[in-house]
C-alpha cells in the first residue's frame, strides 16, 4: 500500500505557541481519517527556535507520511537531518514522535500505556517541590504539601547572605502551598542571581537536620543541586547528607561531564540523579555503564519523545537505574501525560516529578490524568488523554521569557 492509500496518512501538522502563565510549544498532527495527535515541543527560554525547526523543517516532511510508522519516522528525522542531537532538534523530534503515539493509541482505542506493555503499578509516586526562604517557611511548605497528598518532597531553601536561590518560591500561594516557583521571567533580558557554593554547603546539612527532626525518618526527601558544585564539593555534600537518608541528590555537577560522577560515587552512598538537560541516551553511556547514577532525569519532551525515552529507560534498567522523569511546569500537560504513560508501564519506575500547572494552563490543555493520595495516573482515555483548546490558547499569546543567569559573588558567570 502506498502512503497515499493509508487512512492514517498525515494531511496536516501545525504548531501552537501559547503562554497561559508560561510559554508552551505544541505540535498537532492530523491524519486523513481525522485522528489528531499532540506532542510537546517546549524548550524553556528557547521556544521559538523549536517552533521554527518544526514549522520550517519538519512539518513539510510529515505531510503525506503514514502516521502509523513511528519508528521509521523517528529514524527519518534523526538520521535524515545529518546533524544530530541537541535540545532544539530533539525537542522537535519528541513532539512528532509523541503526537504519532497519541494517534496510534487513539486508533487502537486504548490509553497509550497499554501499547507500552500495560500497567506495571497502580500509580506513579510523585514528588512535590517544597521550599522556603528560611527553615520555618520550608517546614510550613512541607506541611502544606503533605496536606495536599504528596508522599515525597523535594527540599530547597534560601541560603543566608544570598538574595534569591534556585527552587525557592518568592512568596507563599494563598492556600499556604508554595506551587508558585517559576524561574523563567517575562523580561527582555535574563534576570541575574548570585551564588556562593561554600555558604550553600555550610547551610544545607542544617536544613535536612531540621526537616528530619520535624517529620521523622520515613518521608522520602529529595534535593536538587542544579549543577552548581565541583565534583569534590558534591562528594562532600553527599557524604554530609548521608545521615538524612535522601531519596536522591540531583544534578550535583554539570551533567555533560559524565566522568565527574565517578569521584562523587567513590565518596558517598547518597543516591544520585542526573539528566534533565540531556537529550539522548548517548549522554548516559558512562553514567549507566559504570553504574555512577541511580535515577535517569530526562524529559520525554527533550529526549526525542516516547520512542527514545522508552529505549533510554530500558538501557537504564540493564544497569539497575530507575526513572525520575523531569516534570516541572515547563513540561506541558502533553509532555507530562506522555511521562505518566511510561511511568505506569515500565518496570524500573522510580519517581515522577510533579508541579501542578497554573489554572490558565489547564484551561488550554484539558487533561485526564489524576493525582490521588500521592500517586499520579494517566487516566483511561484513548491516546495521551490531553486535548488542546485552540480558542483558549489564542487568548494567551507568546511572551518572551528567560531562565535566570547566575553569577558568583565576584561577578563570575556560574551554572544556574
Ligand atoms: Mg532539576
Amino acid at each position: 500500500m502506498s502512503p497515499n492509500e493509508t487512512p492514517h496518512r498525515i494531511i496536516s501538522a501545525e504548531t501552537v505557541v501559547t503562554s497561559p502563565g508560561r510559554n508552551f510549544v505544541t505540535l498537532r498532527i492530523t491524519t486523513a481519517d481525522g485522528v489528531t495527535g499532540l506532542g510537546d515541543a517546549t524548550l524553556n527560554g528557547r521556544e521559538l527556535a523549536v517552533d521554527s525547526y518544526l514549522r520550517d523543517h519538519l512539518v513539510p516532511l510529515l505531510i503525506g507520511r503514514d502516521a502509523s510508522r513511528i519508528e521509521d519516522t523517528w529514524q527519518y528525522l534523526y538520521r535524515g537531518a545529518y546533524w544530530r542531537r541537541g535540545p532544539v532538534t530533539m525537542a522537535a523530534i519528541a513532539a512528532v514522535d509523541t503526537a504519532l503515539w497519541d494517534i496510534k493509541a487513539k486508533v487502537a482505542g486504548m490509553p497509550l500505556y497499554q501499547l507500552l506493555g500495560g500497567a506495571s503499578r497502580t500509580g506513579a509516586l510523585a514528588y512535590g517541590h517544597a521550599s522556603g526562604r528560611d527553615i520555618p517557611e520550608l517546614l510550613d511548605s512541607i506541611r502544606a504539601h503533605l496536606a495536599a497528598g504528596y508522599r515525597a518532597i523535594r527540599v530547597q531553601t534560601g541560603i543566608p547572605g544570598l538574595d534569591s536561590v534556585y527552587g525557592v518560591a518568592a512568596s507563599a500561594a494563598g492556600d499556604g502551598e508554595r506551587y508558585d516557583y517559576e524561574p523563567a521571567r517575562r523580561t527582555a533580558l535574563p534576570v541575574e542571581e548570585s551564588w556562593d557554593t561554600r555558604a550553600y554547603l555550610r547551610h544545607l546539612p542544617n536544613v535536612f537536620e531540621a526537616v528530619r527532626h520535624e517529620f521523622g525518618p520515613e518521608l522520602p526527601l529529595l534535593h536538587d543541586g542544579h549543577h552548581r558544585m565541583t565534583p569534590i564539593q558534591a562528594a562532600k555534600l553527599g557524604k554530609a547528607l548521608e545521615p538524612y537518608d535522601l531519596f536522591w541528590l540531583e544534578d550535583a555537577t554539570p551533567g555533560e561531564d559524565q566522568a565527574a560522577l565517578r569521584l562523587i560515587r567513590q565518596h558517598t552512598t547518597t543516591p544520585l540523579a542526573i539528566g534533565e538537560v540531556f537529550n539522548t541516551a548517548h549522554d548516559y553511556t558512562t553514567l549507566l555503564g559504570e553504574r555512577l547514577i541511580d535515577y535517569v532525569r530526562s524529559a520525554v519532551t527533550h529526549t526525542g519523545g516516547v520512542t527514545a525515552m522508552k529505549k533510554l529507560l530500558d538501557l537504564a534498567a540493564l544497569y539497575g537505574a530507575k526513572s525520575g522523569i523531569h516534570g516541572p511546569t515547563d513540561i506541558s500537560p502533553v509532555g507530562m501525560a506522555a511521562a505518566l504513560h511510561l511511568d505506569l508501564a515500565i518496570h524500573n519506575f522510580g519517581i515522577q516529578e510533579y508541579m501542578r500547572h497554573d489554572p490558565r494552563t489547564l484551561e488550554v490543555f484539558r487533561t485526564s490524568y489524576t493525582f490521588d493520595d500521592g500517586l499520579l495516573h494517566p487516566g483511561e482515555n484513548p491516546g495521551l488523554g490531553v486535548e488542546l483548546d485552540d480558542e483558549a490558547a489564542a487568548r494567551f499569546p507568546y511572551e518572551p521569557a528567560y531562565l535566570p543567569v547566575n553569577r558568583l559573588l565576584d561577578g563570575t558567570v556560574h551554572d544556574w
